[in-house]
């Protein structure tokens, strides 16, 4: 259910609207548009007495939402959302016209090799830095990440370098961690449909970015993004990264056609992944260009300075001056279609 407000709608009004839900034993969800305020509703099993909200002052019409996921919907919000990370050395926006570069390795495997990374990704002006303190390995006997001392190497690297961080939280324990130490919480394609980190994802209070599963279709996606917004996180970046398929020639099939489909029914940013999406490091430039030209609010790139000594995604990892061309070409997409990245 959508309560549409009027556009001239005051806050008291909203907030009288929201309190009425909440008086029948729901919860209401503000969404401010650029034209009006939508209120979203969840929480209820059935079909919600429109009546009495209709008749409240401020309130152009009840809508019955049919799909299954609702806050995620353009139907709530028709503009695109910019998600805010704070970081130190300022806000980065992603979405709407903002493209966002998200780069580093794939796990942090030691002070001086995240610092190598780092400084070098530096020079090239990004500001958000990527790296894994909890891996989920497919095999319990690879690498499984360095946990707290990992998460204490990337807030050294986020204080030396001021980039906002990027790291997975693989449960509820590694999530109150990185809610500490990172700026952007990341759940992986393996936990896509782990609800109840995706509802503790919904109840913290950093911007979430959410990995398609490996076999999710869009409405799975959708709905997954949805738990997280429906405990009242509503700062949800979506990324594309691969699904399977019967194609054997690269590690997954990335899926640069969800890119589209997702902003047709939703108004949260999509990122992609090229790294995970293909396995291969030759194939990560192309992709990167594809996915910008495609409409992706920005990538998440793997990147080592000794990618053949990687304790995980060597293969897959390009080296700091080949990120530096790939960022190079993806600004001059950007620009032909007048966006910024950052
Ligand atoms: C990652 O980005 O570090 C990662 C493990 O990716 P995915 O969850 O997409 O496999
Ligand atoms: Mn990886």
């Amino acid at each position: 259910m959508l309560v549409v407000m009027q556009s001239n709608a005051t806050e008291e009004q909203v907030r009288a609207v929201c309190e009425r839900i909440e008086t029948l034993g729901l919860k209401a969800h503000a969404i401010p548009g650029s034209g009006r305020t939508a209120i979203g509703i969840t929480g209820n099993s059935g079909a919600v007495d429109l009546g009495v909200l209709e008749s409240m002052s401020g309130v152009i019409e009840c809508i019955p939402v049919t799909k299954p996921y609702k806050l995620v919907s353009r139907d709530v919000k028709e503009e695109d959302t910019v998600v805010r990370i704070p970081t130190p050395s300022g806000d980065v926006l992603v979405g709407g016209e903002h493209i966002a570069m998200v780069a580093g390795p794939c796990a942090v495997e030691t002070e001086e090799q995240c610092f190598a990374i780092a400084s070098q990704l530096k020079a090239t002006g990004i500001r958000l830095f990527r790296g894994g303190a909890y891996k989920p390995r497919t095999s319990p006997y690879s690498f499984q990440g360095l946990g707290l001392s990992g998460l204490k190497i990337l807030s050294m690297v986020r204080k030396q370098y001021g980039f906002g961080i990027v790291t997975e939280a693989i449960d509820n324990e590694s999530l109150d961690l990185v809610e500490e130490y990172a700026d952007v919480i990341q759940i992986g394609a393996r936990n896509m449909q782990n609800f109840s980190l995706l509802k503790r994802a919904g109840r913290a209070k950093l911007p979430v970015l959410l990995k398609r599963g490996m076999s999710a279709t869009l409405d799975e996606f959708l709905m997954a993004a949805e738990y997280i917004l429906s405990e009242g996180n509503y700062n949800v970046m979506l990324c594309e990264r691969g699904v399977r398929t019967f194609s054997d020639f690269s590690r997954n099939t990335l899926d640069l056609a969800v890119v589209p489909a997702v902003k047709k029914r939703s108004h949260l940013p999509i990122l992609v992944d090229p790294s995970h999406g293909t396995g291969k490091r030759h194939k990560v430039l192309p992709l990167s260009r594809a996915a910008v030209a495609v409409g992706a609010d920005g990538l998440l790139v793997e990147v080592h300075h000794q990618p053949e000594k990687a304790l995980s995604d060597g293969i897959q990892s390009i080296v700091p001056d080949e990120y530096a061309e790939l960022l190079d070409e993806v600004r001059q997409i950007s620009t032909v279609l007048k966006r910024k990245v950052n």
